[in-house]
């Protein structure tokens, strides 16, 4: 398998990261092809990191 995509990981105060399916390296933009191990990327997908982040600020906020 000579393929992989980006995990896209949004942050709600860091800027987004794309995390090689592959081997895991972290890059700040969906490169053609992982820096990192090489693979040729199909693409990007949504990561869900970000609705347990916002679900914590409604937490904590009380939901504005
Ligand atoms: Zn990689």
């Amino acid at each position: 398998m000579n393929r992989a995509d980006w995990i896209k990981n949004t942050h709600l105060f860091d800027p987004d990261d794309y995390e090689c399916s592959a081997c895991g390296a972290k890059a700040g933009r969906p490169y053609d092809r992982c820096p990192n191990c090489g693979k040729e990327m199909c693409g990007a997908k949504d990561g869900s990191s970000w609705v347990d982040e916002a679900a914590f600020m409604d937490f904590i906020t009380g939901g504005f």
